[in-house]
């Protein structure tokens, strides 16, 4: 069965870089949502616990229970109480969203600065303040996120900026309401990287701790190492003619003859199709042919081939960032963890 490989050295490496630039390793908020980029929400939550990670970032409570006891706090980025643990915080995405919540719910406020996804508006901040008060609600921190943190685009200075002045008004308001003292976080991957350094109370770190980011901006992440690598077994293998075909569509022709194997990943299993009759391994071993659902061919007889070990590499001749090639590579994977 083809399966995935997770390095601890390279994870632990990449968390080490990490914790470098946010000083301490309680700032880092390490983001598990979509079965941890690909990698195994649990695998790479144990592995996180291991070495000394407390905080977890998630998309839903289901992956919070999952974890809840493996982190000290756990954020929450889209979902409401329906099994609420004491380590578990929710994000308040819009004004309406206030009311969804529960008194003493803990949460956490996210503002838009200007990537025009999610959170409230900058002018809604004291209508916020004031509702969370009305219902009861245990706020702890305003956040926002970044849409160009990884780009060469003015909106990066114009989100820190505007953020700068609702942490302002924010601190203001949560002490004319009494509130305990709020914490701030705006730092993903990119945004940690590029100021080079954490002077907010956190940073919501995904794609770096995996090894995987890349932006025109820090000379750091090149010391990031990819965590992932996935493989696949041999099924059959055979001797093409001359002009004989490989696969559906029969849009592979050998000139010469030539051994192919089908080796047991495929498209349902994450590899993903757009690569078919465009894709050469790390060991230099040519695809031929469509990915099929289950199967793909290689000019090969090896018993097992690395698909890849870098998805930044694989990511551009796919058309994509390391982030889809990554989430695309199904849960029913077995995935292995590597000394
Ligand atoms: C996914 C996500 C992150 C992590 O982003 P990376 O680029 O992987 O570091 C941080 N914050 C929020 C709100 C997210 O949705």
């Amino acid at each position: 069965m083809a399966y995935i490989t997770l390095n601890k050295k390279h994870f632990f490496n990449n968390l080490d870089i990490i914790a470098t630039l946010t000083k301490t390793k309680d700032k880092i908020a390490l983001v598990l949502k979509d079965n941890a980029y690909g990698h195994g929400l649990l695998e790479i939550s144990s592995m996180a616990k291991e070495y000394g990670i407390t905080k977890a970032v998630v998309q839903l409570e289901s992956e919070a229970v999952k974890i809840k006891d493996l982190f000290e706090y756990i954020l929450i980025l889209a979902d409401t109480p329906k099994d609420p643990q004491e380590n578990f915080c929710y994000t308040i995405n819009s004004l309406k969203a206030i009311k969804t919540f529960p008194a003493d719910t803990r949460v956490e406020l996210k503002v838009n600065t200007g990537m025009n996804r999610n959170g409230i508006e900058m002018a809604e901040l004291q209508a916020a303040f004031e509702m969370i008060e009305m219902q009861g609600l245990q706020l702890e921190a305003v956040f926002t996120h970044h849409g160009c943190a990884d780009e060469v685009h003015p909106l990066y200075e114009i989100q820190k900026h505007n953020f700068s002045i609702i942490k302002l008004n924010a601190t203001t308001l949560a002490e004319q309401k009494g509130f305990a003292p709020l914490r701030f976080h705006s730092c993903n991957s990119a945004a940690l990287f590029r100021e080079d350094t954490c002077i907010e109370d956190m940073a919501r770190v995904g794609i770096a701790a995996y090894g995987c980011l890349k932006t025109p901006f820090s000379s750091k992440e090149d010391m990031l190492q990819p965590v992932l690598a996935l493989y696949a077994h041999k099924i059959s293998s055979r001797y093409l003619p001359v002009e004989g075909y490989v696969g559906y569509g029969a849009t592979f022709k050998a000139v010469q003859e030539l051994m192919v194997s089908t080796y047991d990943i495929g498209y349902g299993d994450g590899f993903l199709r757009i690569l078919s009759n465009n894709y050469t391994t790390p060991d230099g071993i040519k695809i031929a042919g469509r990915i099929s659902m289950d199967n793909s061919s290689f000019l090969s007889k090896e018993d097992q081939v690395c698909i890849f070990n870098d998805a930044r590499e694989i990511a551009p001749k796919a058309k994509t960032i390391s982030y889809e090639i990554l989430t695309s590579l199904k849960p029913h994977l077995q995935r292995k963890i590597v000394e």
